[in-house]
């Protein structure tokens, strides 16, 4: 059953730790994490501090992500 091997996984990492891997640059200081294991997300904040992937994140992000993209595009104009 799916949500009985979600939550072995999630035990597995509460005591062996979650193994992350990049899932997305966002910039080139803000990048999200996606654990191997759980599939729980993290990402980078403008602080450089490590938070749990939420949906408003994932919102600022794609904004961040967006933004990034624009001014590089303009960056590389002029
Ligand atoms: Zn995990």
């Amino acid at each position: 059953m799916k949500t009985s091997k979600s939550t072995f996984r999630k035990a597995l990492c509460s005591v062996i730790g979650c193994r992350y891997e990049v899932s997305k640059k966002v910039t080139s200081h803000i990048t999200e994490y996606r654990c191997k294991t759980c599939k729980c997300e993290l990402t980078t904040t403008e602080t450089g501090h490590l938070d749990i992937l939420t949906p408003e994140w994932k919102e600022i992000n794609k904004t961040l992500a967006y933004l990034y993209e624009k001014r590089r595009a303009l960056q590389t104009v002029a």
